[in-house]
């Protein structure tokens, strides 16, 4: 608890308003006090000074001032101050000629002369206009009245509570703000854990707009990824099982029963299992193929290829088998299309999927058209079928690995599942983009290669 988020933010807080309103106080306490002195110095020599005035109108002279102020003196013709609480020990008093007459002790005794600079520095009393002596004002500090102790203890107080309510508030949202912060946090943390722990599909509440609002819509996007692709591996592992075991089966079966002497290794036979082992290693080359795409390693050796030669080549292979079909097979091509810098056995590869699925799903009395033209700076090849065509729903699935749209003709053995996959792979390993396109079902199919 010590050491976490919530508790150290709040100790922030608390340090934040304490330091505040210690200084707000020790500021205020100062300017206070500092004001209240000039104030009551003002004042008092304010009082003083219309005193004195008083006094020279009425005697003409500061003559007997000293003991008018001084210790009580009786029989004088001047009313004395009602209140003259230590003024004297106040305020000193210089006459004109620059002498003191009321001492400002320890420096200005009676009779001392005083500098023309400390005289400059006083407060002159004037009497009809005329500058008839000077009060002296001493540096050190006065005694403040009751009143004024009672305000500045009063400001004290108020200074107390405002301190302590800062204190409060700060404890308060520091509290609130570290809960608020910390709690999507823990969220997140435990998500982690579960993930860590195998449970790879996990959905933190995104609540708030900020950066941990983010982090949790990035987790959230994270693990949705992880566990997406740890079901295609796992669905992939199954796949490739699958596809292994058909094969392995016949050849096995075919090898024991010869093995026994159950069946005699003719000719007929091997060649069984020859065409078995070729079909795994078709497999495997395939799977290997889509492998180095994945990892964006597959080696292409792009040449300038003329798009039209490719597609004659390509529809010269499978010419025999679609008159054997009863399908007809047409090319066509615009004039004047540039070349295509691909890797023309990797093309003729994408080609001969397409065109052998056109072939498969194409009964007899269709036709097969190949087409070559502009698009944009680029060339598009197509595939174009009249055949059973693509249901809408399986259209956005027939690219991924082992998607058979037909699951009936799973185990027939000529299709692996992997065709367009690897096609969309090669394609896109180019830079292009390969995609299919079918009105539905009995209707046709249309894929087209766009190369850049
Ligand atoms: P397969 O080896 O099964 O042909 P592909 O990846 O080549 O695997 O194709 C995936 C699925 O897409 C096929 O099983 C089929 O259902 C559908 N398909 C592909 N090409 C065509 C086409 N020309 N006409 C109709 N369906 C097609």
């Amino acid at each position: 608890m010590t050491r976490s988020l919530a508790w150290k933010l709040t100790l922030a807080f608390l340090l934040v308003a304490l330091t505040v309103a210690l200084l707000v106080a020790l500021f205020i306490r100062l300017f206070n006090a500092n004001q209240l002195d000039r104030l009551v110095v003002e004042q008092q020599r304010s009082e003083f000074r219309a005193l004195l005035v008083n006094y020279y109108q009425a005697v003409g002279s500061w003559e007997g001032i000293h003991s008018y102020l001084g210790p009580a003196a009786h029989g004088e013709a001047f009313p004395r101050p009602v209140d003259r609480r230590a003024r004297r020990e106040f305020f000193g008093l210089v006459d004109a000629r620059g002498v003191v007459l009321i001492p400002l002790l320890p420096e200005y005794p009676i009779g001392a002369r005083v500098a023309p600079e400390v005289l400059a520095r006083g407060e002159p009393v004037e009497v009809d206009g005329r500058v008839v002596g000077t009060i002296l004002t001493p540096q050190r500090r006065f005694d403040l009245s009751p009143e004024e102790a009672a305000f500045l203890a009063r400001t004290n107080s108020a200074l107390l509570i405002a301190g302590a309510g800062a204190v409060l508030i700060a404890l308060v949202v520091g509290v609130w703000l570290a809960r608020t912060l910390t709690q999507p946090l823990r969220a997140l943390t435990q998500a982690t854990h579960r993930m860590a722990g195998g449970e790879l599909e996990q959905a933190v509440t995104v609540t708030s707009q900020d950066e941990l609002g983010e982090l949790a819509a990035a987790f959230n996007q994270m693990s949705r990824e992880v566990a997406r692709a740890n079901n295609a591996r796992r669905q992939m592992t199954a796949d490739v099982a699958h596809e292994l075991r058909t094969p392995l089966t016949v050849i096995a079966g075919y090898i024991e029963a010869m093995r026994d002497g159950d069946l005699a290794p003719t000719s007929e036979r091997l060649s069984v299992i020859y065409a078995e082992i070729e079909r795994l290693q078709h497999l495997v080359g395939e799977l290997r193929t889509l492998t180095q795409a994945d990892a964006g390693e597959l080696k292409l050796n792009r040449e300038a290829t003329d798009p039209v030669e490719l597609l004659q080549h390509t529809a010269a292979l499978f010419e025999h088998q679609a008159a054997q079909k009863g399908v007809r097979l047409e090319w066509k091509a615009e004039a004047g299309l540039p070349f295509v810098q691909v890797d023309e056995a990797r093309m003729a590869q994408v080609l001969r999927n397409l065109l052998s699925n056109a072939l498969r799903y194409t009964p007899a009395g269709g036709v097969i058209t190949l087409e070559a033209a502009r698009s944009g700076n680029g060339v598009r090849l197509m595939v174009r079928d009249t055949g059973q065509g693509i249901q809408a729903e399986d259209l956005p699935l027939i690219f991924e690995r082992f998607y058979r749209a037909d699951k009936s003709r799973t185990e027939d053995g000529a299709e692996s599942g992997l065709g367009l996959a690897i096609a969309k792979a090669i394609v896109e390993a180019h830079g292009g983009r390969l995609e299919a396109h079918s009105e539905g079902k009995g209707r046709g199919s249309l894929f087209v290669v766009d190369l850049a």
